[in-house]
């Protein structure tokens, strides 16, 4: 398990979350920031700054997001 990004990051990516995760694991893609999956600690730091709500842990990311899951 991990946490993820998922879509209100698009086109926001205010990066209030980088400064909260300890290893770093947290990078900016394209369109939005990603969390790599094999580095994630899973210690949901990162999930309650987010001014947009965007981070999910895995098992609660909404269906519809399913895309933004990073392939391991
Ligand atoms: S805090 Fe939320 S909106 Fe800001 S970069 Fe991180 S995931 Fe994206
Ligand atoms: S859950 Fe923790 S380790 Fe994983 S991305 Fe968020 S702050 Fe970083």
């Amino acid at each position: 398990m991990t946490y993820v990004i998922a879509a209100p990051c698009v086109d926001v990516k205010d990066k209030a979350c980088l400064d909260e995760c300890p290893v770093d694991c947290i990078v900016e893609g394209a369109s939005s920031m990603y969390i790599q999956p094999e580095e994630c600690v899973d210690c949901g730091a990162c999930e309650p700054v987010c001014p947009v709500e965007a981070i999910f842990y895995e098992e609660d990311l909404p269906e519809e997001w399913a895309s933004f899951r990073v392939p391991t």
